[in-house]
């Protein structure tokens, strides 16, 4: 057993009361693998376990709201422990309606697998190697000898799906496909109603996001950059807002010859959201931590406080400068 689970393996063992916690604007790996580990721990193991409900849910995960138990207030007193999923940095967490300093004193485990993850616990498990947390969540909870009933094989399995961006991104490994596939047998789990929730389930607000993104489209370099952008006009204009956005980058990432991406969300006259992706070397996530944000070497994402066509100019500056002449 490798140490950090077995020095984790001892705490979820040796305390009682957990409060799991992932980040803002959840994925499917921070909310599946965030569930798995509540139903194991309080079905299996009889646990009181907190989780706090998202900020925001997104549309494309609410299949997964079965999987939850209600919003329970975690009290900072009887909290023994933490647990920090796929969360790369103390700044980035969803508290819901907790107060962070309430809780400063209680002992922290950080289960990520982020680039810069920043080892922001008392224990941290960050496994760079691993596609997504769901990955680790899965070898943790088959070393304790967990059931892997159809409920957690359904989370673990869709972080799995939705962080290696349907088995298609470099991060896929033999690990991710072995465990997926174990997931389906074990859990007994049917991997095209899972995908059906999230891939062919598009809400009209979505459709629309899409229409504005690409239609607001720009190509450089003869398409090795691609920059697509949510305006706040467009968005007003269409009636749509920035909760579904997830997966709209990845779009331009399938323009033939592309090897940059960023999407521009517009969230308000000076704050813009900006997911970016790169195919290859470029490691984007050192760019993005450069620029106040993070994310892995191929997808990362930051918020530019500034208008958003300086934002634009910015970070196509940037890209620019990464292709050199090539
Ligand atoms: P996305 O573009 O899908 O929103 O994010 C891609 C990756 O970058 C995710 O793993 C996400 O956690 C990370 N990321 C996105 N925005 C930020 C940010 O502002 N700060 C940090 N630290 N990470 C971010
Ligand atoms: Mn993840």
């Amino acid at each position: 057993m490798n140490r950090h689970v077995e020095e984790i393996s001892n705490i979820l063992r040796d305390n009682d009361n957990f409060l799991i916690l992932s980040h803002l604007e959840p994925d499917g790996d921070a909310l599946g693998s965030s569930l798995a580990i509540r139903q194991f721990l309080a079905d299996q193991w009889g646990k009181n376990v907190c989780m706090p409900s998202p900020v925001n849910w997104p549309g494309r995960y609410s299949f997964l709201k079965k999987h939850y138990n209600g919003n329970k207030m975690a009290n900072p007193d009887e909290t023994d422990c933490i647990l920090f999923l796929d969360s790369s940095s103390p700044d980035r967490i969803d508290w819901g309606t907790l107060n962070p300093e309430d809780f400063g004193s209680v002992p922290k485990v950080v289960i990520d697998h982020h680039e810069e993850g920043i080892p922001f616990g008392d224990v941290n498990w960050i496994d760079k190697e691993s596609a997504a947390v769901g990955e680790m969540v899965y070898t943790l909870i088959t070393e304790l000898e967990a059931v892997v009933t159809p409920e957690i094989a359904e989370c673990l399995y869709l972080a799995i799906l939705t962080d290696t961006g349907r088995f298609t991104y470099s991060n896929t490994s033999s690990n991710s496909l072995r465990i997926s596939a174990e997931l389906i047998e074990t859990g007994n789990i049917d991997p095209s109603e899972i995908a059906s929730h999230v891939y062919f389930n598009y809400s009209e607000e979505y459709l629309r996001n899409i229409g504005i993104a690409l239609y607001n489209s720009r190509t450089y370099r003869d398409a090795k950059i691609v920059l697509l952008t949510l305006d706040k006009a467009s968005v007003r204009s269409f009636s749509t807002t920035f909760d579904e956005t997830e997966g709209i980058v990845d779009l331009a990432m399938s323009v033939r010859g592309v090897e940059l991406a960023a999407l521009f969300k517009e969230i308000s006259t000076n704050v813009n959201r900006v997911s970016m992706r790169s195919r290859g070397l470029v490691d984007i996530g050192a760019l993005a931590k450069e620029l106040g944000g993070g994310g892995h070497f191929n997808a990362a994402g930051c918020t530019l406080r500034m208008p958003l066509s300086l934002a634009r100019e910015v970070i196509l500056d940037r890209f620019e400068r990464y292709l050199g002449n090539s």
